[in-house]
This record gives C-alpha cells, structure tokens and sequence, in this order.
C-alpha cells in the first residue's frame, strides 16, 4: 500500500529561551528577538508520519506550514528527517490570521495537493496553544479526527488504528480513511537529522531564493532542491476568509505578567514539615 500523507507543521518561537525583550512594549511576542523551532508537536506527528512510510516506503510525505519566508527552515528540517515535499504557505493576504482563518488557508492548500489518506498534526502549537487548528481543519474538509494520538498502531488501505491519552489512561479507537490525527506531545520523539539527507537537501530553498543563490543551475537536475511556495490566489482561497478579514477573534489586550517571589522559607524534608507547610498553605487560603 502506499499512502499520500500531510503533516501540518508551525514555525513556533523558542519559548525555552525566553529573555527580557520576550515582549515588545505593545505587549505582542517579539518574533525577532527569540530564536524559531519546529513546534514540538509537530515533530511527534512527522515521526508518525515516518513510522508509515518506514512500512510502506512508496508513500509520501508532504509539510505544508503558513508563516513567514523564514519557515522554510522548517521545511528543510523535515526533509532532514525522512519527508518527501516541503510546501509554504505564505502571503500578505494570510498574515494576522486567527485559528479559524488559519485552518481555512491549510484546508484550502491541503485541498490544492490532490487526494490524501491521512493528515498528521501537532496536537497543539506552543506559541497560540489553543489545540484548535487540528479540529479545525478536519471540520473544514469534512474528514473524520482523532484528537491526542500517542501512537499509530496499525494501518490500512480502510482504517487507522490509534492510541490516544485520555484523563487518566489511553484508549485504543478505529478511524477510517481519509482523516485528521492530532499527535500528542507525550508520542515518540522524532528521530534525528539523517546525514545524508541533510547533505542532499541543505540548498533546498524556495525559487526566488534559489535563483539568486549560486545554486541556480543545479535546478535543473536537481528539482528535489525546490521547495513551493504557494498564496492566497494559489490556492483559490476567498480573501474574506482570510488573515485579518476572516478573523472573528478579537483580542481585547495582552498584559505582560511576572511572577516575583515576595518571600522564601527553608525547610526540613520531613512529613512533619511538609504536614505543616499545607496547614499554613490552607489557613492562608493558598490551597482549598
Ligand atoms: C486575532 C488574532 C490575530 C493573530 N495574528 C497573528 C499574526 O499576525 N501573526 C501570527 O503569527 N499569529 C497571529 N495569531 C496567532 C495565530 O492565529 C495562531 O498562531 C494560529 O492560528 C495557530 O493557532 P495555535 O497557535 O493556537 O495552534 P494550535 O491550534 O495549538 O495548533 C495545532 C496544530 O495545528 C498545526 N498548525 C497550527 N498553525 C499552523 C501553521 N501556521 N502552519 C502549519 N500548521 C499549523 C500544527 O500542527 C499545530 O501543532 C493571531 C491570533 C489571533 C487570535
């Protein structure tokens, strides 16, 4: 069997590396002074993604990510790791797009690859972490979801079979074919960067870079190099739906909040001060 696998990923700011200038004085993310990571989630959804193809290797793997130029590092980090196309999606018209004209754009550029089988993403994004994108899509292309995959344990050519968390424990649940799985963070980690991927695939850039790169003529023999880019018109999305048009969430303010320690107590490792520390905590109305 061989299947047609999409795996949605973000370019996500690093929030391990959170400094002063984190926030710009407006109270939004200054983009530009943290370093940008492939969201974590969606690394566990490309393992997935690769467990399938390691079993039927004529399937392929197609990134798709909307953001700016600079996600394309994302793209080559996927195809590092074993995926077959890179796809961005990027444009004016798409920028200042909640979650709801964010899955319309990732739907409609989904639609534009042709016939699926099956549609890998994070569970959730570490910077807008709403989990609402997964859903979302699923919803717009009118696809069955399974939310907090762990694991795919089965596949064929009708059904998915996967393990997935719930409060408590994991369940075991049947999905038919074509749908949307959301993998949880708790999955596999992704494998490594393959060495020799990475040797085939470092110039891999989009056309407009490449043309003024010193790259330019290996296009011809070398297609593999070339990562697409797509629009809105690209994709044959309606503009109304789009970025700030197609956006219903208002955000009323950001505050910028920092915890600050006010006091500190030492104390022993014994049941009876830890005894004494949750009376104190509950006559102080701490804890309930
Ligand atoms: C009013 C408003 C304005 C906004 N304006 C901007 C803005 O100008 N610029 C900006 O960068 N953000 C903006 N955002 C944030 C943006 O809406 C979210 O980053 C985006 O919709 C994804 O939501 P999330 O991060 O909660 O993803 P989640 O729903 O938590 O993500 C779940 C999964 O969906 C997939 N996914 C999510 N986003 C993408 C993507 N872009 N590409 C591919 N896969 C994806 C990933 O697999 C991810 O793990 C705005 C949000 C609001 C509410």
């Amino acid at each position: 069997m061989t299947y047609n696998i999409i795996v949605l990923a973000k370019q996500v700011p690093d929030t391990h590396h959170v400094g002063a200038d984190a926030m710009t004085p407006e109270g939004t993310i200054n983009r530009a002074a943290l370093p940008a990571v492939f969201n974590p989630d969606d690394l566990c959804a490309l393992e997935q993604a690769l467990q399938i193809k390691d079993k039927h290797p004529q399937s392929t793997i197609t990134i798709i990510t909307m953001g700016l130029p600079r996600a394309t590092e994302i793209l080559r980090e996927g195809l590092y790791r074993g995926a077959d196309r890179g796809i961005l999606l990027s444009d004016k018209t798409l920028g200042g797009a909640d979650t709801l004209a964010t899955s319309y754009a990732l739907s409609r550029a989904i639609a534009r690859t042709g016939a699926f089988d099956l549609i890998l993403c994070g569970q959730q994004a570490i910077d807008g972490d709403t989990a609402q994108v997964g859903p979302q899509v699923a919803q717009q292309l009118a696809v069955p979801q399974v939310t907090g995959a762990l694991q795919i344990q089965s596949i064929t050519d009708k059904t998915l079979r996967i393990r997935r968390v719930i409060d408590g424990g994991e369940e075991l649940v049947e999905a038919p074919l074509p749908c949307l799985i959301t993998v949880s963070g708790q999955a596999k980690a992704c494998r490594p960067r393959d060495v020799r991927l990475m040797m085939k695939y470092k110039h891999a850039a989009l056309e407009s870079e490449l043309a003024a790169s010193p790259y330019a003529e290996r296009l011809q023999d070398r297609p593999w190099l070339r990562l697409t880019l797509w629009n809105a018109e690209d994709i044959a999305a309606d503009k109304q739906c789009c970025g700030m048009a197609g956006s219903p969430t208002k955000v009323k303010c950001v505050e910028n909040i920092c915890f600050k320690a006010k006091a500190s107590q030492v104390m022993d490792d014994t049941d009876e001060a830890i005894e004494s520390l949750v009376c104190q905590l509950i006559a102080n109305h701490n804890i309930g």
